[in-house]
């Protein structure tokens, strides 16, 4: 489905149905809009692994996280942070995409032009665009170098 793929078929049914798992515990008492994310990353040992996470809602409404900050910060609290491609399922019948909070915490961990963001209806409905075309010209950590 897209010129972009570096990723295996096999992987990215993988990372789709991890993320749509995942969905089933999002905690959304207030949008009811229920979303799972799944963050695929490789260790200094090319081993790799896939870290889910949902959206959690909060009574104070700014207090609640997305998916995909779930999935980030859940895999760098257990040693991960090499980042390859992260798989978004929100609605069925639309591509959920990144907010640009989300885009801007991936930004820092990756590549931009060499991460994958797949937003999928379904195993065989998806739109994979690089994080570099979705924050392009983004702040990230080598601007603060020569501080
Ligand atoms: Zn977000």
């Amino acid at each position: 489905m897209s010129e972009h793929m570096s990723l295996s078929n096999e992987l990215l049914v993988k990372l789709i149905e991890s993320a749509d798992t995942a969905r089933n515990n999002s905690y959304a008492p207030y949008s009811k809009f229920r979303v799972g994310a799944a963050l695929y990353a490789v260790t200094d040992k090319d081993e790799s692994v896939i870290i889910t996470g949902c959206n959690v809602e909060n009574a104070s409404y700014p207090a609640g996280n997305c998916a995909e900050r779930t999935a980030v910060f859940k895999a760098v609290s257990e040693g991960y942070n090499n980042f390859k491609a992260i798989a978004i399922v929100g609605g069925y019948d639309s591509y959920t995409s990144p907010c640009g909070i989300c885009r801007q915490v991936l930004r820092e961990f990756v590549a931009p032009g060499d991460f994958y963001v797949i937003m999928a209806k379904n195993k065989t409905d998806y739109v994979i665009k690089t994080l570099e075309e979705l924050l392009p010209m983004s702040f990230g950590p080598d601007n603060l170098t020569g501080v």
